[in-house]
């Protein structure tokens, strides 16, 4: 078997090596002061790898600058360029990151030219040894694999061998892959099925793991462990980011505690900390609420993904006091969700925003949850861009798509059925659009 090991301007990512931890910077990439600023806070709440978007070429000629400052200030961690839908921007910014993060598959409509592309860009990347993430998401899939697999993990799987079998071709191995997507089972499923192949082909390239659009708050963090958790208790992945719709720097703590526990793992029973399911009862006596959350998430989860169980008892002291049963339930009610065995509330697909972002999501997604937690059986996304969000928000029933300059589409399913909604009624015209709908079902 031959391991991969990705080389991101010295940091290495790959099988048996300490999980790497990233995140993304969700401001502008040419407001260099902010994104400078970003990078080190972000590095301070210890990210590895740090993440900016990059949709054009002045942003290509931003992240110079936001590079050379940081260097200047004693900052190194390595930065990767986010790239979408321009080969050429790719190719420009191959010169300027450690690490390019594309989906060539959307590099063009045509498939021959993404795949030329596809190979000027691994070679500009060769002559500058800048590293490669192949991205591709559950809900980006192009019509022609698609048509082939459905809008399944299957088709990502196989989306993604194309690329790969290219990489292999040119002899470039500097290279990660992700297969993210919101739904937890579709994530899991897909990053196994890609595994299972590169077993076969007797070549393991180092993977990213990551619940997109997850979310925030408990929910957003109970998805990411859950998933996340499945895969490494199993030997799969190598980097992660935990998305959230919060502060960037919010996701480094989580992300720590989740790569934390599998690297030293405390098995059931090991400790007193928590006792296993012999007695029925899931104990846990951790010093946080947000320690309990993410470790009963990364070792409940795996169980209810897997199907290995169908329900569970839960008891929790956190900080030498008991959680109340009606906190305790509700996590059991999210953790039942986010593993999609139980459906008991709304569900919600939220990006964490980044440089296209241009209105306070964070603040928007909030208030979307307030208004629409009654919708239970429903699946609402609130996403960043016009350019990406729609594609990325998958199964959603409903979506909210910042369009810029105060303006929103309102999405039914895939179709945008309301477009440059201003911001202020926005919400409104989301619940109208529901309530409507309900009425002629
Ligand atoms: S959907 Fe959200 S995270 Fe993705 S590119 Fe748009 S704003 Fe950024």
């Amino acid at each position: 078997m031959r391991n991969i090991v990705a080389n991101v301007a010295g940091l290495k990512i790959g099988r048996g090596l300490p999980v790497v931890i990233q995140t993304m910077c969700n401001c502008n990439t040419n407001d260099i002061e902010a994104a400078v600023a970003q990078c080190h806070a972000m590095r301070d709440a210890g990210a590895q790898l740090i993440r900016l978007t990059t949709q054009g070429l002045r942003e290509v000629e931003s992240l110079k600058e936001v590079k050379r400052v940081l260097r200047e200030q004693g900052n190194d961690t390595p930065l990767v360029a986010d790239v979408h839908f321009s080969s050429e921007v790719a190719i420009a910014v191959a010169e300027v990151a450690d690490k390019v993060r594309i989906n060539p598959g959307n590099f063009a409509t045509e498939h021959e030219k993404a795949q030329r592309d596809f190979k000027r860009f691994i070679e500009v990347c060769r002559r500058h040894n800048t590293a490669v993430r192949i991205g591709i998401n559950h809900g980006s899939l192009g019509k022609r694999i698609t048509e082939l697999y459905g809008n399944t993990a299957q088709g990502m799987k196989e989306a993604m061998v194309e690329w790969v079998q290219m990489c292999i071709a040119e002899d470039f191995y500097n290279v990660v892959l992700s297969l993210k997507a919101s739904n937890t089972v579709v994530m899991v499923e897909a990053y196994r099925l890609l595994n299972r192949w590169m077993e076969e082909q007797g070549v393991i390239f180092p993977l990213h793991l990551g619940v997109t659009e997850a979310g925030n708050g408990d929910m957003g963090r109970i998805k990411s462990a859950a998933a996340l958790a499945t895969l490494l208790q199993d030997g799969i992945g190598d980097t992660i980011r935990v998305s959230l719709t919060e502060p960037p720097v919010n996701e480094l703590p989580v992300a720590a505690a989740i790569a934390g526990y599998f690297q030293t793992p405390v098995h059931l029973g090991d400790d007193t900390s928590h006792t296993g399911p012999r007695s029925g009862i899931y104990t846990y006596d951790t010093p946080t609420r947000d320690e309990f959350i993410i470790r009963a998430s990364c070792e409940i989860g795996p169980l209810l993904l897997d199907r290995k169980i169908d329900d569970f008892e839960i008891e929790a002291t956190c900080a030498g006091e008991k959680l109340p049963a009606a906190e305790l339930d509700e996590f059991k009610d999210n953790l039942m969700q986010a593993t999609r065995r139980r459906f008991t509330k709304c569900e919600y697909v939220a990006c964490p925003g980044c440089g296209r972002t241009l209105y306070n999501l964070e603040e928007t997604f909030n208030e979307v949850k307030r208004r629409t937690s009654h919708l239970s059986g429903y699946c609402i996304a609130v996403m960043g861009c016009i350019v990406n969000g729609p594609g990325e928000m998958a199964d959603a029933d409903y979506g909210y798509v910042g369009e810029g300059k105060g303006k929103v589409s309102i999405y039914r399913g895939k179709e945008a059925v309301m477009r440059s909604v201003p911001q202020e009624e926005a919400i409104d015209a989301l619940l109208e659009l529901i309530e409507n709908d309900k009425k002629t079902k």
